[in-house]
């Protein structure tokens, strides 16, 4: 039995970690093209660093919610892949083991130059990447090349590391998808709905559904933490 969960911001709000488009969010005062793209990197690196110092002390003091706790608890039981667009760590901290962070995660830095998916000269690359326990500071350099250090999301306008040979090898086994708290508008992840299309089990948890997305899927327009548990207490039941 294998289950895929994929997650987006919707799944930490109710931990007090805004949505994209929320409001009054992680991005208030700031604008995204300033501190979530590369452009914006090479303008201004302390307002970068500024921004996700931020992030980086308010998603450490965050607490997996009610959700995070049934993905985890599903995890023990059956064999789930869990994908996320989100960069804070709060399936981790409710068990998770083995999480997809396809966007980066809060957690980690790495060199300016490192690609999750590599250039075309191998010369561009250096693979420097590190967990953190402060968030990065301007004037912190790669130990390995000397090149800013930055921290380890995936930025607008970047490469998304979609790990393609893993979810080719999990297509067809797939049982149940569940989808939580994503406006499946961020793109290449949104197109994991296509990807997993076939599977014969599909549900959406999220309080505003963009219906036309949605074919085959049983949708529970609500929280997360509404649905999540009980879905997942029902799958327990049924699938055991
Ligand atoms: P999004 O903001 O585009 O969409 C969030 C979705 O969550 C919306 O559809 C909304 O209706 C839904 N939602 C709101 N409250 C909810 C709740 N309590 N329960 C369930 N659903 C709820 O987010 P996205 O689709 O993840 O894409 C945004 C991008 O921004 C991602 O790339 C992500 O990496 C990044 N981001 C991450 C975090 C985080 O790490 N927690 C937070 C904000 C943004
Ligand atoms: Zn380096």
């Amino acid at each position: 039995m294998m289950i895929v969960v994929f997650s987006g911001a919707g799944l930490s709000a109710e931990s007090g970690i805004p949505t994209f488009r929320g409001d009054g969010g992680l991005w208030e005062g700031y604008k995204i093209e300033d501190v979530a793209t590369p452009l914006g990197w090479m303008q201004n690196q302390k307002l970068v660093l500024d921004f996700y110092a931020q992030g980086f002390e308010k998603m450490q003091k965050c607490q997996p919610n009610a959700a995070h706790f049934a993905i985890a608890e599903l995890a023990n039981h059956f064999d789930v892949v869990c994908i996320t667009q989100n960069i804070d760590t709060l399936l981790e901290k409710a068990g998770v083991k083995d999480v997809w962070h396809i966007h980066g995660r809060i957690d980690y830095q790495k060199c300016e130059w490192h690609f999750d998916i590599p250039p075309m000269y191998s010369e561009w690359q250096c693979n420097y990447k590190s967990p953190i326990n402060k968030p990065v500071e301007w004037g912190d350099l790669c130990p390995k090349c000397g090149k800013h250090l930055r921290p380890d999301v995936v930025w607008f306008g970047e490469a998304v590391d979609m790990r393609v040979d893993d979810l080719y090898k999990i297509q067809n086994q797939v049982d149940v998808f569940i989808v939580v708290g994503t406006s499946a508008q961020v793109y290449p992840a949104a197109n994991l709905l296509k990807f997993f299309q076939d599977v014969p089990t599909k549900y959406f948890i999220d309080p505003d559904p963009n219906y036309e997305l949605l074919d085959g899927f049983t949708v529970l327009e609500g929280k997360a933490t509404k649905y999540l548990p009980a879905l997942i207490e029902s799958l327990k039941e049924e699938l055991a």
